[in-house]
């Protein structure tokens, strides 16, 4: 059985979205293929009438920066976002998510776009968008509308992006400024399935007196979809970002947060002992790259 038919490759957003409505409803977006085409192999999806690469989109490869706000295009791949310094300094929790999905011939195709409209709770390079409280453009034959990222989720594989309607363009977020700074862990089996145990994505800035003034922690898979863990932010606001209360935060987080047992990640009590030690790890970080220590970049490989 063919898996699709027609194969095009749109040049601008309004191409892609004209292709998609000639369809109606029949084709799909496709950008770097790690996912769409392992679903339609493995029948997640019916067969489409048609394919629309978004890949040669211009506007959708681009990476800009407008004072404090990035825009990372949804076209842009992994790779590059490891490769792009200004992510690197300022949000650097991205760099460590992007860095560490799948292995390097994944990451030069698989795009933050595809990773965001998959819609998968434990998707590496969302959660950090998550905790970096981004935004995301979508694109729909009656203009475009920005969401706060956590919005865009409705439950595992699901998302208010309909990819055989609308084009997911752009992100948007605020860089981390002086006293600020982000991290991503991630626990993962060294060998066989490729899903990860858990994750853990963390940005904060601190105040003059050392003490959190903003914190976004975003850890995954726990719930159906990529969520801020509010509880444990409320509790560090305002407190002093030392290391006894990083561990408090973190021993707390076991008791808050109940992952559950998945015979291809691993079982809850394994996985809620990493919440602690996902916790205090990547909060450490971010909080030493906030004061200006230099931390190593986490990396999985
Ligand atoms: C071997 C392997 C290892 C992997 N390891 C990891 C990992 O460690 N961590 C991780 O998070 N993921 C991992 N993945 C999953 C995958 O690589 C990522 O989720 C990737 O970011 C998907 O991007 P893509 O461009 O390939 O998306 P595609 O497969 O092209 O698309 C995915 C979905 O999003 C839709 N879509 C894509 N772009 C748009 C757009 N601009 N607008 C609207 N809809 C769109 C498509 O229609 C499709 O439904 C792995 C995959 C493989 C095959």
């Amino acid at each position: 059985m063919k898996l699709w038919s027609n194969y095009h490759v749109a040049h601008s957003v309004t191409e892609a979205l004209t292709l998609l409505g000639n369809y109606g409803g029949q084709a799909q977006i496709i950008a770097g293929g790690t996912d769409l085409l392992i679903d339609l192999q493995q029948g997640n999806h019916e067969p489409k009438t048609a394919l629309i690469d978004i890949t040669k989109v211009p506007e959708m490869a681009l990476i800009e920066q407008d004072g404090d706000t990035l825009i990372i295009g949804a076209g842009v791949t992994h790779s590059s976002i490891v490769a792009t310094p200004i992510i690197q300094e300022r949000a650097t929790c991205l760099v460590e998510s992007c860095g560490v999905v799948g292995g390097p011939q994944v990451r030069n195709v698989a795009t933050l776009g595809g990773n965001v409209a998959h819609a998968m709770p434990a998707a590496d390079g969302t959660l950090s968008l998550v905790a970096l409280d981004a935004e995301a453009e979508v694109a729909s034959p009656d203009g475009r509308h920005w969401y706060p990222i956590q919005q865009v989720f409705v439950g595992p594989g699901k998302s208010v992006i309909d990819p055989s309607r609308q084009v997911l363009t752009r992100f948007r977020l605020k860089l981390t400024g002086t006293h600020a700074g982000s991290a991503f862990h991630r626990i993962m089996r060294p060998q066989g399935v490729a899903l990860p145990i858990l994750g853990c994505a963390v940005s904060v800035a601190l105040d003059d007196d050392e003490r959190f003034q903003t914190v976004g922690i975003c850890l995954g898979p726990i719930g159906p979809t990529p969520a801020r863990a509010v509880e444990l932010e409320t509790r560090l606001i305002g407190r002093t970002a030392d290391p006894s209360v990083i561990a408090e935060i973190a021993d707390y987080g076991r008791q808050a947060l109940h992952p559950r047992t998945s015979k291809y990640r691993a079982t809850a009590e394994y996985r809620v002992e990493m919440i602690e030690l996902l916790l205090r790890q990547s909060l450490t970080a971010a909080v030493n790259r906030a004061q200006g220590i230099t931390t190593e970049p986490f990396s999985a490989e």
